[in-house]
This record gives C-alpha cells, sequence and structure tokens, in this order.
C-alpha cells in the first residue's frame, strides 16, 4: 500500500498514477470533501505579509484555478536531470488544454488584447484546462466552477477511487513515522497509519512543517507575488469574461487580464460610483525572491528587487488599461498576495531527483519541491512532475 498525504496538484496525480499502477492508495485530507461551486468557502489564506493564498479541501487549491496551463521550469529541471517532455505532452492532451475560442474571450479581455497589440506588446490567449463545450462565461472560476467546465483535481482523485483507492477526507496528517531511516507511516493525532511508502503532498505551508519535525533540511518560500492593478470602465462586465483569458511576457513579470472583486470594493472606498460590471483589471505576476519562511509562523515579505519587478509591471500593465479605455485617473492597486506558494522542500535540498527525502520511501510530491520560482501557473509542472516521479517510485 501507498499513503498519500494531501489531495492538490501534486497528491490528487500520485494517488491516481499510483492506484493505476495497481497499487492500493489511502488518501488522506485535511479538507473536507465539496461540491465544485461551493470552492471559495474553503480559502484558507495565510496572512504573511503578502497574503498567501490556498483552499484546504478535497482537490486542494486546484479547486480554484483559473484554468491557466503554462509549462514552467523545464530548464530549471533538466538541471537535475529530469526531462518532463513526455509527461508534459501527456498532462496537456489529460487535461484538454487548449486556448479558449474567440467565442469565449469577452469584451473586456479583447479589449486589453487590442490595447496592448497597438502597443507592440506580446499579447496571446492563455492556454487552458477548460472545456469551451460547458464554460457557462460567468468568471467565476476561483470562487469554484458551477458548470464544471474547468479541471480539477478531485476527477484525480474520484480516478483513483474507481481504482480501489480509499480516500479519508476531514483528516489532518500530524507526524511521520520512521524507524532506522524507513517510513513507518503517519500519525493522525492519536491513530496511526502504517505503510512502508509514504508521499507528503500537503502543499509548500504544510509539507515542509511535516518533514522539517523529524529533521529533514527544509528550504526558503517563493510565491510568486502578484498586484492587481484596475481603474473604472462604464459597463464593460469584465466581472463576467473567464478571468486571465490572455497574458503578455514581460522580462520581470507576466502581466494577466485580471477581474477581482476587491477592486471594485477598493474603488468604491476612494468615492467611485461603481458596480461590479464597470471595472476593467490586470495582474501582474513576478518570480519573486525566495526569502519566505515557514516555520512556527510563516512570513513573506517584498524585497527591493520584488519591488522593481512589481514597479515595472505595473507601468506596462497601467498603459495598457488606460490604452485599452479603463480611466487613468481611477486606478486603484491591492494589497499584494501570491497563489504559488512553493519551493520549502527543494529537489537537491530535501528531496532527490525521484523526489525522495533522506528516509527511504519519504517522498514528498507538491510545489513544496519546485526548486525555483516559476513566476507563471505550476500546476502543469506539478502534474508532470508526480507523474514522472511515481514511475520511480
Ligand atoms: C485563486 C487561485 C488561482 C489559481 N489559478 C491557477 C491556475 O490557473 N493555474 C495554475 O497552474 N495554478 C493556479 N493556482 C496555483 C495552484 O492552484 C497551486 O500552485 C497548486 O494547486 C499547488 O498544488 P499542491 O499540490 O502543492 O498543493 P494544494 O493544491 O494546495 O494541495 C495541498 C492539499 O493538502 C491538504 N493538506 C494540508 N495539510 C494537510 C495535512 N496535515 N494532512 C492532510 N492534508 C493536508 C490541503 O488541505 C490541500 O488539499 C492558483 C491558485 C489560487 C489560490
Amino acid at each position: 500500500m501507498a499513503i498519500v498525504v494531501g489531495s492538490g496538484a501534486g497528491g490528487a496525480t500520485v494517488a491516481k498514477e499510483l492506484a493505476f499502477a495497481g497499487h492500493r492508495v489511502l488518501l488522506i485530507e485535511k479538507g473536507p470533501e465539496i461540491s465544485e461551486e461551493d470552492a471559495y468557502r474553503h480559502y484558507a489564506n495565510v496572512d504573511a505579509g503578502v497574503k498567501l493564498m490556498r483552499t484546504c479541501c478535497l482537490g486542494g487549491t486546484t479547486m480554484v484555478s483559473a484554468g491557466n496551463a503554462m509549462r514552467c521550469l523545464e530548464n530549471e529541471l533538466r538541471g537535475f536531470g529530469i526531462d518532463l517532455t513526455s509527461e508534459f505532452a501527456e498532462v496537456e492532451q489529460e487535461l484538454g488544454v487548449q486556448e479558449l475560442p474567440d467565442a469565449l474571450i469577452g469584451d473586456g479581455t479583447r479589449r486589453l488584447m487590442d490595447a496592448a497589440t497597438r502597443l507592440g506588446l506580446p499579447v496571446r490567449k492563455m492556454p487552458k484546462f477548460i472545456d469551451p463545450g460547458r464554460c457557462c462565461q460567468d468568471g467565476r472560476c476561483s470562487f469554484g466552477c458551477p458548470a464544471q467546465a474547468r479541471w480539477n483535481a478531485a476527477r484525480f482523485v474520484d480516478a483513483a477511487r474507481e481504482h480501489g483507492a480509499q480516500v479519508l477526507t476531514g483528516k489532518s496528517v500530524t507526524g511521520i513515522l520512521t524507524r532506522g531511516g524507513q517510513v513507518r507511516g503517519v500519525l493522525c493525532g492519536s491513530q496511526e497509519y502504517h505503510d512502508d511508502l509514504v508521499v507528503v503532498a500537503a502543499g509548500a505551508l504544510e509539507t515542509p512543517r511535516l518533514i522539517g519535525s523529524i529533521g529533514i533540511p527544509t528550504s526558503s518560500l517563493f510565491c510568486d507575488t502578484f498586484a492587481s492593478i484596475g481603474g473604472v470602465f462604464p459597463d464593460i462586465r469584465f466581472n463576467q469574461d473567464v478571468p486571465m483569458g490572455a497574458y503578455v511576457t514581460q522580462k520581470s513579470s507576466l502581466i494577466l487580464t485580471h477581474y477581482s472583486r476587491q477592486l471594485v470594493a477598493t474603488l468604491q472606498g476612494a468615492g467611485h460610483t461603481v458596480e461590479d460590471g464597470d471595472v476593467l483589471g490586470m495582474m501582474v505576476k513576478i518570480a519573486d525572491e525566495d526569502t519566505g519562511l515557514v516555520g512556527d509562523t510563516i512570513e513573506k515579505g517584498v524585497t527591493g528587487n520584488d519591488a522593481r519587478r512589481l514597479t515595472e509591471g505595473s507601468a506596462v500593465a497601467g498603459a495598457i488599461l488606460a490604452e485599452a479605455g479603463a480611466d487613468p485617473s481611477t486606478f486603484v492597486t491591492l494589497p499584494l498576495r501570491g497563489s504559488h506558494p512553493g519551493g520549502t522542500a527543494r529537489i537537491g535540498v530535501s528531496v532527490d531527483a525521484r523526489l525522495m527525502t533522506r528516509i527511504t520511501g519519504l517522498y514528498v510530491c507538491d510545489a513544496s519541491v519546485l526548486p525555483a520560482t516559476p513566476g507563471a501557473p505550476p500546476i502543469l509542472t506539478l502534474i508532470a512532475l508526480a507523474k514522472y516521479a511515481v514511475k520511480r517510485m
């Protein structure tokens, strides 16, 4: 048997791949099993300076993803001898990755794309793991898809179950059992579950605590810090566009079309008479410096280099917004957030190129193992890496 801790992008993939390979699997997830459209109720964000975003439920943070599907860190992983070429192709096929058809690109997104083109910026539609035939275009991907159009990791959990995996929800793993350099199982409070193959995939904010408590070295945190910028554009109804439908790659940032309800509240607070459909926005996401810390507390600040990259990106995002017709005199930004926490149990520090720790049979397979800040959506890479690791377990 194998025990998998956590059911997000990493854990659900490991559980499915092991179950398909004929192993008995026990998957233990701290959060509850939910219906997709309720995912927003399970945000468990951490205010660490930069606000770190995640959800704790079956399917993990994939339950609120925007469906963005980019390959990232291919070269960095190759530096460790990990070539994911075939796994990426497999994942893209399995998740049906494709750009959205023009009919699903809303007016706000189209205006931002046209504005970026007029400014000479290389704008592209975002590849998505969203089924265009099912998409209901209500813009609520990051609340939880109400139309089952966007892939999420709970689907992999279902597939694992169909192949015999046992799934426990609402149960937190509190410790790892070892003896003589070999893993023996996990602890959930006073209850023990025994096995000689354990895969920790509790996410970058929990995994280092679990493995750190048995003396495995851990590493510093990154989160792809992002700024949200928006301004007034009456009746544009950008809130109903599929979020992050297009992006512009800059040297020091990734700039995405982006709506946030918090922009509306902030504009209202600044005295503007706006409703949900009156705001146009963009996100500036950077590959932040990995200076964060997960210990008894979690800390993640902004370095001078981070601030410079965010400022450069924000200037470009502001220019696109203004060119697209948003009123520059109304522009606001939100407090900094990070939606890709990672790096806290890296390849080369906590695990080897098979993702195994120095404890035989104890693996890590989630965003903790990423060797560098992606500055881009990591789900595709996490799934590909999990497939790669399972083949070597
Ligand atoms: C709003 C939002 C939108 C996003 N959109 C995208 C996108 O479009 N594309 C993309 O590539 N990325 C996106 N991301 C990032 C992506 O969702 C995460 O990087 C990815 O899901 C991380 O996978 P993971 O396996 O490391 O952790 P998670 O998916 O967070 O899974 C960890 C799981 O472990 C469980 N757990 C924690 N502790 C324990 C414990 N002690 N015992 C048992 N279980 C435990 C948690 O409850 C959770 O279910 C987005 C993130 C956010 C917040």
